[in-house]
């Protein structure tokens, strides 16, 4: 069984990257009994926001993704038998194994001053050369058991730093579980292990926790694969086993400007952050299928063979991830809303929506679901529930309760359709409308009186009429609906109208009207 871990900085935005790979882990672990767990990485105090990690348990937590340990549950839960689990709870810890490696030789202090090193970094890319802490440049590697003491003695202060043993003519070579076998240069980089207010870096800090925690695997971003040859380094100086590894690919996106593809930015795409999906009111589980698709090759057919198996049972492989830029395409996101809402049933759709809203609009909430008739006769009209075919015209939950203002008298979240007719025209129609309208009247008898409008003013109430006279046509009696459905819902195209009236009630409907001609 896999033991996998999600292991953010605590900075607050959690993104679209996070989901994919706390996917990924969560499917690793849990598809063979293994354990997910959190692990907060907070070793850099300038991006650590407050209640961040309340953001990743909550966030995750709307998609339906829970942490089986780590960070989040109370100290006595059995749940942090491996804890702590925020990275600078863990400092002693750390301490420990960098006195160890100091003892045995492979880690020493090092006063280097911050100008020192620019100093040394700009000899190195004048001269051309590999910029860093290392050989001939690592100059506080031979400093004498007395020169380190007086160095600490006057105050000054310092980190402490790997003593590597890599050459640059030597490889490592492992196999990733992504991209298959990696070849790379050994690392020869002293680099920092201990920072100088004694906290340490991501490279020893991630040896150090994933060995004590016994993670199975690491899925990481691509970004952290130019690093492997450091942890090969700290896991064998450390003498703990590696982990296996998963590099994920970048998240891309379609560039208009460019045409060409490039990688999601924090700064230019909304649509890279989580939350942007739970405050729209993406359904969860959607997001999830899309995620799949894009990470897994041959999800999508499997997806569409089993459509009411649940995600869960798709035997999820790393070997079936993409290894290049996985392709974020907003429109095939919305499709797969479509078609996945449309399998909800009644009762899972009012659920959804009446969370949604509980969270996000909780005094329209109280409107909204004042009658749980009128939003279940809506839905059902709108998404197609008990008719033959189900509608896929909705994507996200705020796209419905926009759509269906005018049920509540909230026509200013609405985008208005303009009446195609005169006003006097409109204002006619709606009152002959008014006139003959009986609530009692069934689908067919209602729209016999819409035809009989249609005649007496010149539009035509079947095709017989306008094939005899071409020239005299005015347009038909869909026309004449148009002006109603438009005054009752602000749009010109619907669900089916005398069903809406229906689910309004006729009061409603006629205040609508009266505004129209007031
Ligand atoms: N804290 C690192 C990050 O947020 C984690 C990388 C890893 O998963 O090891 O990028």
């Amino acid at each position: 069984a896999e033991v996998t871990r999600l292991a953010p900085s605590p900075t607050g935005f959690i993104h679209l990257g996070n989901l994919y790979s706390a996917l990924t882990d969560e499917r690793l672990a849990h598809r063979n009994g293994g354990k997910f767990y959190l692990r907060i990485e907070d070793t850099d105090a300038k991006r650590t926001v407050e209640g961040a990690v309340d953001t990743v348990i909550n966030v995750l937590r709307y998609f339906n993704i829970e942490f089986d340990e780590g960070a989040g549950y109370p100290d006595d839960d059995e749940r942090n038998a491996y804890g702590p689990y925020y990275q600078t709870q863990r400092v002693d810890i750390y301490h420990v194994y960098a006195k160890s490696l100091v003892e045995r030789g492979l880690a020493y202090p090092c006063f280097c001053t911050e100008e020192e090193l620019e100093e040394v970094r700009k000899q190195q890319e004048e001269a051309k050369e590999l910029t860093g802490y290392y050989g001939k440049y690592a100059t506080c590697r031979n400093l004498s058991d007395e020169e380190i003491e007086a160095n600490i003695k006057a105050g000054k202060p310092y980190v402490l730093r790997l003593r590597s043993q890599g050459s640059p003519d030597k490889e490592i070579v492992f196999v990733d579980e992504i991209k298959g076998e990696v070849k790379l240069p050994e690392n020869i980089h002293d680099i920092v292990l201990l920072k100088k207010d004694g906290i340490p870096t991501y490279h020893f800090a991630h040896a150090i926790d994933d060995h004590l925690m016994r993670t199975t695997v690491v899925v990481r971003g691509g970004e952290w694969l130019a690093s492997a040859p450091i942890h090969y380094e700290l896991f064998h100086v450390l003498g703990f086993k590696m982990p296996k590894y998963a590099h994920t690919a970048h998240l891309m996106k379609f560039d208009e400007e460019t045409g060409g593809k490039r990688k999601l930015s924090k700064r230019k795409d909304p649509e890279l952050s989580l939350d942007y999906y739970r405050k729209d009111g993406y359904h969860p589980y959607t997001m999830k299928v899309y995620l799949m698709t894009l990470l897994n090759s041959n999800f999508e057919e499997w997806h569409e063979k089993f459509p009411d198996k649940d995600i869960n049972e798709f035997p999820f492989s790393l070997d079936k991830m993409s290894t290049s830029g996985a392709l974020f395409d907003k429109d095939k996101l919305h499709n797969i809303c479509k078609n996945e809402l449309s399998k909800l049933s009644e009762d899972e759709l009012y659920d959804f929506l009446y969370d949604w809203a509980e969270e996000n609009e909780p005094e329209k909430k109280n409107i909204w679901f004042a009658d749980k008739e009128k939003m279940l006769g809506i839905l059902r009209l709108y998404m197609g529930i008990g008719m033959k075919r189900r509608r896929k015209d909705f994507m996200y939950a705020k796209q419905i309760f926009e759509m269906i203002g005018y049920f509540f008298d909230m026509e200013d979240t609405q985008e208005k359709d303009e009446f195609r007719m005169d006003t006097e025209d409109v204002k006619t129609i709606l009152n002959e409308y008014l006139s003959m309208y009986n609530h009692e009247d069934d689908n067919s008898e209602w729209f016999n009186k819409l035809k009989a409008i249609a005649d007496k003013h010149g539009y035509a109430s079947d095709m017989k009429a306008y094939k005899a006279n071409p020239e005299a046509f005015k347009g038909n009696v869909s026309d004449i609906a148009e002006v109603i459905r438009i005054a009752v819902t602000g749009k010109a195209n619907t669900p089916d109208l005398w069903s809406i009236v229906h689910v309004m009630g006729e009061a409603q409907m006629r205040d609508k009207i009266q505004k129209v001609l007031a």
